[in-house]
């Protein structure tokens, strides 16, 4: 039986984990052996950030055969517990120090409760910080602690977790791991897509004169969509009317080691924006996300700088344009876009790399199916397109109930008319009763209604509670419970999980 040809172009995070996942699965699903090679051009440079990730990495990495701890030792990545999100609901100067955390995993439950419902009962100053009361995770990622132990299989850990990583670091680590396995790598540059009237992809033609052919083309080509977008007649759904940021100022710091190192991404809100801050094992990762339409790039700059306590002048940095919305068709003729070609969202809740898995996810299923003669285009692009939706409510989510309103940026953002009907809707839900798993009805959802709870609650959310003061003794008796229960889940972890330095250590990373 003849080989079925994958052609990725692209050798950025897209590209390698494409090359990855699809060499190492489609064999298991396919039951014809497959071919995958990835076409790279030298001279255009990988978008290089993406370095916060959500726990789903930990089971696409696991899928590819990686091995967690030469991934952790030469990606230079740590653990997530979650994000910290400060003055997101006020200003600092009217909240110094406002914070809450969104960690991964469940909020504690307790029998014969609703505590969630019930807690929310209680008037905003009296209720205590959601994500303290009903997760040990926060404790946990301050406390430096990893969220397994020395002994847990790879991949596994008392604590849900993620990582953050460098960039650079990942697509090169893959890429060693991968060209030695399967896949054909040719470096050079694609400068011609030549197409069929069916809006197939007939050859690609390389710098150097040579012609890829494939049966499938997967597009990871980062913002420019070069093959996914070739004759240009691919709409683009742009989310701008919602979501404002579209620029970042990034740049790297040192960091004293791992007692440096916190879990977690602090997310810190600016007049125009927000700053991102990650410990890797060797340096902090710090970047302003801004809105070009709300401030200029020069006072981005200096509002990095800031932050940094640093002098602007000296401050090394780079600027980097985002595109947000997604294609209509990530999946067109024999063409499939995977990474930023397909679409971007804001890296505020680390989505990025996570919509670059679950397209391969689902491309590990439908391959087959267009390998057998059917066209799954259609359904990936339903399933692609609620995905993006479902995550441009929750980032709105983050913005559209702040009581921030000391900028445009901030006002513009909590501007009904900003707001996407369905996020509205849930709101109205929500202003009486608590997020429920009946309000989510995608079956591709990254975020549902432990998301939710997390943030709405972290921002203070109902605000307008009147205190069911006939429940109190109820809701303290429901506490007293909960309070027990976190204290056992804590003992448990601390049991079963060691503090980062001592993963590290041996691992060899001091
Ligand atoms: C500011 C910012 C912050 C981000 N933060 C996060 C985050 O915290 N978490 C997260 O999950 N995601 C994040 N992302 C998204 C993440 O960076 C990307 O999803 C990820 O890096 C994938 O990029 P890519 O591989 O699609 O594109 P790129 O990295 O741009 O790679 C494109 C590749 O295509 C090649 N190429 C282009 N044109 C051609 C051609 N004609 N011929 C041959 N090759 C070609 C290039 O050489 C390169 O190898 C962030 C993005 C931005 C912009």
């Amino acid at each position: 039986m003849s080989d079925f040809n994958i052609v990725i172009v692209g050798g950025g995070t897209a590209g390698w984990i494409s090359a990855a996942f699809l060499s190492t699965q489609l064999p298991l699903t396919l039951g014809r052996p497959v071919k995958v090679t990835l076409v790279e051009a030298s001279d255009i440079p990988i978008v290089g950030v993406g370095e916060a990730t959500i726990p789903t990495l930990r089971q696409t990495l696991s899928a590819c055969g990686v091995d967690e701890a030469e991934f952790l030792r030469e990606c230079d990545a740590t653990f997530k517990h979650g994000i910290e999100f400060v003055q997101w609901r006020k200003t600092a100067a009217e909240a110094p120090g406002e914070a809450y955390f969104h960690p991964f995993g469940e909020p504690i439950t307790v029998a014969n409760h609703n505590p969630a419902r019930q807690w929310s009962r209680l008037g905003v100053e009296e209720r205590g910080a959601f994500a303290d009361l009903f997760s040990v995770q926060k404790e946990m990622a301050l406390a430096g602690r990893a969220p397994k132990s020395l002994q847990d299989r790879a991949y596994d850990g008392a604590l849900p977790y993620a990582y953050h990583l460098d960039a650079g670091c990942f697509a090169e680590f893959l890429k060693q791991r991968f060209r030695k396995r399967s896949v054909e790598h040719i470096i050079a540059r694609v400068v011609q897509v030549n197409m069929t009237e069916e809006n197939n992809i007939a050859e690609l033609l390389l710098d150097d004169g040579r012609t890829v052919n494939g049966d499938l083309f997967i597009d990871c080509t980062g913002f420019v969509a070069r093959l996914i977008n070739a004759d240009n007649k691919n709409s683009f759904n742009s989310k701008t009317d919602v979501l404002f940021v579209d620029r970042a100022v990034t740049t790297r710091v040192p960091h004293r080691g791992v007692a440096d190192i916190k879990g977690f991404t602090r997310s810190t809100a600016q007049e125009s924006g927000w700053m991102w801050d990650i410990a890797l094992q060797g340096r902090r990762g710090v970047g302003h996300v801004y809105s070009s339409s709300h401030v200029d790039d020069e006072t981005a700059r200096q509002t990095l700088a800031t932050y940094l306590n640093a002098d602007p002048q000296s401050l090394e940095s780079r600027k980097l344009d985002m595109r947000i919305g997604y294609h209509q068709h990530q999946w067109r003729g024999n063409c499939v876009a995977v990474g930023l070609s397909s679409g971007f969202l804001e890296p505020l809740e680390s989505t990025g790399i996570y919509l670059i898995e679950m397209a391969n996810w689902a491309l590990a299923d439908m391959i087959p199916r267009f390998a057998s003669g059917a066209n799954p285009a259609a359904r990936y692009n339903e399933i692609m397109s609620n995905h993006y939706e479902n995550i441009v409510d929750f980032l709105k989510l983050h913005y559209c109930i702040s009581q921030r309103r000391d900028s445009a940026f901030w006002r513009d953002n909590t501007d009904l008319k900003s707001i996407p009907d369905t996020l509205i809707q849930k709101l109205k839900t929500w202003r009486d009763n608590i997020p429920s798993i009946y309000d989510f009805d995608r079956t591709t959802q990254c975020f549902s209604v432990t998301n939710y709870q997390f943030v709405l609650f972290g921002m203070g959310w109902p605000s307008h509670v009147a205190p069911d003061t006939d429940k109190r003794s109820e809701i303290a008796a429901m506490l007293a419970q909960l309070a027990q229960r976190r204290d056992r889940l804590r003992q448990f972890v601390m049991r079963d999980t060691v503090d980062n330095k001592a993963i590290f250590g041996a691992l060899g990373i001091s």
